[in-house]
Order: C-alpha cells, then structure tokens, then sequence
C-alpha cells in the first residue's frame, strides 16, 4: 500500500503539475522521510505552502524556485517546526486555520500539560485566519481550505485544480502520527471520512511522493485503524504500557514509545465514544477498562 520509493533532490525545484513546483528541505529523518516538501503554486505571482523549517538552505532554495515573481500568500497546512517555522521570512501574509492549538477538542485541552513528543511550533502566529471551506484566490489559482484535524487540531488541506495539498495528513509512503494531545484519533478518523466524500485526483502531502490513489489510501487507513481499536478492546482490561506490550508483539523496542502515544490516541477516542472507561480523568498512567 505505502509507496517509500522517493529520492529527491534537495534543494532544486521540481514540476509535479502545471502551475505547482516542489522544493525538498534538508530535513530528512524517520519522521520526516525524504524532508519537508514545501509547494509554490502560480505562474506570475504565487503561493508558498509549507514553506518549511527555519533554515537559511532551504529558504535560498525556495527564492531561486520562486525566481522574482512575487510572492501574494505563504498558506500553512500545520504548525509543526518541520512546516511553518519559515512562513515569517517572506514578505506576504501568512494564512492558516490558526496557532497551535486552535481547533483542539474539549478532552485534549484537558490533558495539554502532556507532551506529545513532536516539534510544535508555538510561535506560530498566522496573519489571516481560514476556515473550512473558505477560498482564496492568487493570480491564475485558487485553493480551498479544507480543514482536516487529527495529526495537528489546526490542520488544513488545500484542494486546488490538480488536487489537494494534503499536508501530513494523508501521505502515500506512511500512516501519520496522532499523538495526544495535539494529535486527536476522534478527530483523524472524521477527517479521513471527510476526504472520502471529496473527489480530490491526486493529493501533494507534506513528506513523500504523489499519492496517485487516494481513495484506495484512504479506505486502507480507516480499516488499518480500525483494525488497530479491534486488538486494543482485545486487550483491555489494563494500563498502557501492558496493552502495548500486547498490541505491538513484534515491534522494536525503541519505537515503543511511540507505539505507546498510539495506544493511548485510541483509548481516548474509545472513551469518547463511551466504549472504554479510565479510572478517574483520562491520564497516560491510567487504568483502561471495557464499558459493559
Ligand atoms: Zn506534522
């Protein structure tokens, strides 16, 4: 299903469709893959999208993509360090659904003394606010905000006549990471149905190649998932640590951390859905239990 065959190369801008250009930054990492793509969209004037980590390499990179034309709109998908960081070296307005934080359901505000173990960028401060559905048009394009929590409560797509830019959220070489309480699994999965009532062709994400296929991607991540809660309930009664040692068998141990923020994305989405009960508030170090 995941397609990790991607080599690009750093720095030099590439034509993925008429009107959008990719730059690589000098990123890559297990969690970045190949690095952070960051997309200009436009002919005479144009859009950066993601325009990346702060890093004076791939801000070079991305003025010799953008080659003098003017810049109207910097559009933000999510304010992780590997996306936004560098929104505030260029000149033009910096649009997104919001700072980090924003869009973040009632429980996870609730439990936001946790770290959730990724980059957040807490100085994100977007210029002009988008919401779901709203449009905004350039010189020749025109994108609409989709808004797509779940890997970031603030996370937006954005559907442009080629397709959707679709950020960290749905990616053809990987699942995404949903670690609370930035990363919301109540919300993921809303999202995911989301994209599935659109018919987007292709999706431009954040990290790794074109996803040529994202019905198939999409249908295959909402069964995986799913998938996923059906071994936790199986689990269950118990703490985290004793379900992910259960769940996640054969995994290497050092991924177990993670493994373990994905246990804990799940039991509190159960818990939401009044299927599974903590004792007490939901906590990291809870006890997790079937509702009968
Ligand atoms: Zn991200």
């Amino acid at each position: 299903m995941f397609n990790t065959e991607h080599t690009p190369e750093i720095g030099v801008a590439k034509k993925l469709t008429d009107g959008l250009l990719v730059v690589t930054a000098p990123n890559a990492s297990p969690m970045t893959f190949t690095g952070t793509q960051s997309y200009i969209l436009g002919d005479s004037e144009v859009a950066v999208i993601d325009p990346g980590p702060n890093d004076p390499a791939h801000f070079e990179a991305l003025k010799r993509a953008i080659a003098g034309r003017p810049v109207s709109h910097v559009l933000v998908t999510h304010s992780h360090i590997d996306h936004s960081p560098l929104a505030q070296a260029f000149e033009a307005p910096v649009l997104a659904f919001g700072p980090s934080g924003a869009g973040m359901s009632e429980v996870m505000q609730g439990l936001v003394e946790l770290d959730g173990g990724e980059g957040i960028d807490r100085d994100f401060k977007p210029d002009q606010l988008l919401a779901d559905g709203d449009i905004v048009t350039g010189a020749g394009w025109a994108v609409e905000a989709v808004h797509t929590p779940g890997h970031m409560s603030n996370h937006l797509c954005f559907a442009f006549e080629g397709g959707l830019l679709s950020g960290d959220h749905v990616m053809a070489w990987s699942t995404t990471l949903v670690s609370p309480p930035d990363g919301d699994l109540t919300q993921f999965m809303a999202s995911l149905r989301k994209l599935q009532a659109r018919n987007d062709t292709r999706y431009f994400p954040g990290h790794g190649p074109v996803l040529e296929d994202p019905q198939a991607m999409l249908a295959y991540q909402i069964a995986h998932r799913q998938a996923r809660e059906t071994q936790i309930l199986e689990a269950l009664p118990g703490k985290i640590s004793d379900i992910t040692t259960a769940v996640y068998s054969d995994l290497d141990s050092r991924l177990l951390p993670m493994a373990a923020r994905n246990v804990f994305s799940h039991l509190i989405d159960l818990c939401q859905r009044g299927k599974v009960l903590c004792n007490g508030p939901i906590r990291f170090d809870g006890r997790f239990e079937l509702v009968d």
